[in-house]
């Protein structure tokens, strides 16, 4: 099978690890990063550098974005020198960031629009696995699509589920991530308690991992606190956004989630103490203590 040609739009944790796998099984890639910094790896690697998202579309048949979140999606798309307006008629459009339904429904309305075959389809898995190619694609659209984009889901992940219509890919990953998210938030709720009962923490860990309770995030959050290492292989930030538009998305569907607005309220103090750019495992450094007692003091 010939390998079509390929745009990935943004660098960061996730992006820059795809762009290596292209890289190395021998696409022809063309890269774009708001921060031109960010590319100079790339160009040395044998990507074309291009100056706009626009110019990187140009070059492509398939474009794939792979940014921070619904603004950030917006700019590369639809800005000026925006990837939509590059793109040429049948190529396929493929929005991997993990974005609201309403802006993902937005974004393909206008692809459509323009010819584009558009595919919502955002990952789980995580900076390893984005360099290794071990990522699950969760995707949301038309068959014909997704046929043409195979090759290039192939070589950046390990397997790829087609969930229906466009949107399908997104409410998955918030589903997930809502999951994860509150996961966490009681996470670090169980560890303030541990700590204030003065609990050993590896034998509470052994225990819990072990038990009912375990689970793989408890067991990858339960290592980095044990490490004291949150060098961010997932931000913080992006859990809170992903908790938000969870929210905002279910709310779209007419269902309520008071866990996942609880869970946000956890992720938003551990931000506003500093912690958002590190690993959002670092949500258990945030004063869970303090939190409570406000929460009881309201109460009485
Ligand atoms: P990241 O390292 O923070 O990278 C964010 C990227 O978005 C950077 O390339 C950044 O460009 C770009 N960006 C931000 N605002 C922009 C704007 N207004 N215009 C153009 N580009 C903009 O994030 P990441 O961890 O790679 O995550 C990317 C997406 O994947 C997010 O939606 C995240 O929720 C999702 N995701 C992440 C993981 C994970 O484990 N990390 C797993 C699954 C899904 P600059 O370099 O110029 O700032």
């Amino acid at each position: 099978m010939s390998k079509p040609s390929v745009a990935i739009l943004g660098l960061g944790i996730m992006g820059s690890g795809m762009a290596r796998r292209l890289l190395s099984a021998d696409f022809s890639l063309a890269v774009y990063n708001r921060n031109r910094k960010k590319c100079l790896p790339f160009a040395a690697e044998g990507a074309f550098v291009a100056a706009s998202p626009r110019e990187a579309a140009s070059r492509s048949r398939i474009i794939l974005s792979m940014v921070a979140d619904d603004a950030a999606s917006r700019d590369v798309w639809l800005g000026e020198l925006g990837a939509l307006s590059g793109a040429s008629p049948s190529s396929v459009l493929i929005e991997s960031s993990t974005l609201s339904l309403a802006w993902v429904t937005n974004l393909a309305a206008s692809a459509s629009e323009r010819g584009c075959h558009f595919l919502d389809a955002p990952v789980t898995g995580t900076k390893p696995h984005a360099a290794s190619g071990e990522l699950l694609f969760l995707v949301g659209g038309a068959a014909e699509g997704l046929d043409a984009a195979r090759p290039v889901f192939s070589v950046l992940g390990r397997d790829v589920i087609h969930l229906g219509p466009t949107g399908s890919g997104t409410l998955m990953k918030l589903v997930n991530n809502f999951l994860c998210g509150v996961q966490a938030a009681s996470f670090a709720e169980a560890l303030s308690l541990i700590d204030a009962g003065r609990l050993d923490r590896a034998k509470a860990m052994s225990i819990l991992n072990g038990g009912a309770p375990g689970s793989g995030i408890l067991n990858r959050m339960a290592e980095r606190v044990a490490a004291d290492d949150f060098t961010p292989s997932f931000a913080l930030r992006w859990m809170a956004k992903d908790l938000a538009y969870a929210i905002d998305s279910a709310f779209s569907e007419g269902v309520s989630l008071p866990l996942a607005t609880a869970a946000l309220s956890v992720f938003q103090q551990a931000i506003a103490t500093g912690y958002g750019d590190e690993d959002f495992s670092a949500v258990t450094k945030s004063p869970q203590k303090r939190r409570n007692s406000q929460i009881l003091g309201q109460r009485r």
